[in-house]
């Protein structure tokens, strides 16, 4: 028996403050990841603040430059079907669709997908060895099945990836999330809200205990006209990424103005190379200027047993992915690419 203790806040400020003096406290939402966390015995929380009913958080709103306001609360199907997503951010739209069930996205928030653990199996088995869950405990991972793990930015502590589609759309688009915690409210960009493992793979991102995500805000530039999302599984649906690539491109004629990629499935973190992207405005949008680009961000990849075909798979992903950019139609459902 698990007992806990529940409040209904009614304002951000009260739902930090409660959240800061409990070190065992946690914000609920959605609860798509937590109550599976929970059930898993991954985490005993006894205090949870249901931050539901916070003003100001469910809404998707336009920002004075020209940009986008996600409410942390908003669901994540409520934002890939509203219109101003749609038809300004289809990337994202096509990223968030991509993931999960219809049902998990009606209850998930934007702001809970920012937050959901890895999917790595040893993650979830009490039996196994996992610095994520058991500081110093050790990687059963490394040495053990690591089909779905990373291939960059890894560490000898965890390989594990980070699962979210939503997150490599908003990455590819420079979102920045909006927090407010015990010491205040903060912008952080995306670039810097996920973490690398490195010798610390708890922590799966820089919030500090008590911050709360009240919203995500996107930039005006959209690349509604140029945009891909391409997510590799071992099925069709319901499954997380062996890689997934974000694509948005400005073109000029076939002439790349600017580019952005952005990969999932491959690290702990959404995976974004700026060299990669700066390499290749001004050049024309073609497989081979695509497989530098890979090249670049795929720099120092590094395989384990059983996921080393993820290496070549990103690349032709990448390349893949830019060409169907270019073709705006190829974004219809079931279009096929013409590569
Ligand atoms: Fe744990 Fe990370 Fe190793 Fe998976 S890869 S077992 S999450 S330490």
């Amino acid at each position: 028996m698990n007992n806990f203790a529940f409040l209904r806040a009614e304002n951000a400020d009260d739902a930090v403050r409660a959240v800061n003096a409990n070190t065992h406290a946690a914000f609920i939402a959605g609860g798509t990841n937590l109550i599976d966390i929970w059930k898993y015995n991954l985490r005993h929380p006894e205090l949870l603040v249901d931050i539901n009913h916070l003003p100001d958080c469910s809404a998707i709103t336009e920002t004075v430059d020209g940009g986008l306001r996600l409410g942390a609360l908003v669901t994540n199907a409520d934002t890939a079907y509203h219109p101003l997503i749609e038809s300004r951010y289809p990337l994202l739209s096509k990223a968030i669709l991509a993931g999960a069930s219809a049902q998990i996205r009606n209850m998930a928030t934007d702001g809970g997908n920012l937050l959901q653990r890895t999917r790595c199996y040893y993650f979830y088995d009490a039996n196994a060895p996992c610095n994520k869950r058991v500081p110093g405990s050790g990687c059963a991972a490394i040495n053990g099945y690591n089909r779905i793990h990373a291939i960059l930015g890894a560490s000898e502590h965890c390989i594990a990836v980070f699962p979210s589609d939503m997150c490599v759309g908003l990455a590819a688009l420079a979102a920045v999330v909006n927090v407010t915690g015990p010491n205040g409210e903060r912008r952080i960009p995306f670039a810097d809200f996920h973490r690398l493992p490195g010798d610390q793979p708890d922590l799966d991102n820089n919030l500090q205990h008590g911050e709360l995500i009240t919203s995500i805000d996107l930039p005006p530039k959209g690349f509604e006209q140029n945009y891909s999302y391409l997510k590799l599984r071992d099925r069709q649906s319901y499954a997380f990424a062996l890689v997934s690539v974000a694509t948005g491109l400005e073109l000029d004629g076939d002439v790349i103005k600017d580019a952005r990629i952005a990969l999932g499935g491959v690290a702990h973190k959404p995976w974004r190379v700026a060299e990669a992207e700066e390499s290749l405005k001004g050049k024309a949008a073609t497989p081979e200027n695509f497989a530098e680009a890979a090249a670049v961000i795929l720099r120092g990849a590094k395989g384990y047993e059983h996921n080393s075909f993820k290496i070549e798979l990103a690349k032709r992903a990448i390349i893949r992915n830019g060409m169907m950019a270019t073709e705006p139609e190829s974004q219809r459902p079931g279009a096929k690419p013409s590569l």
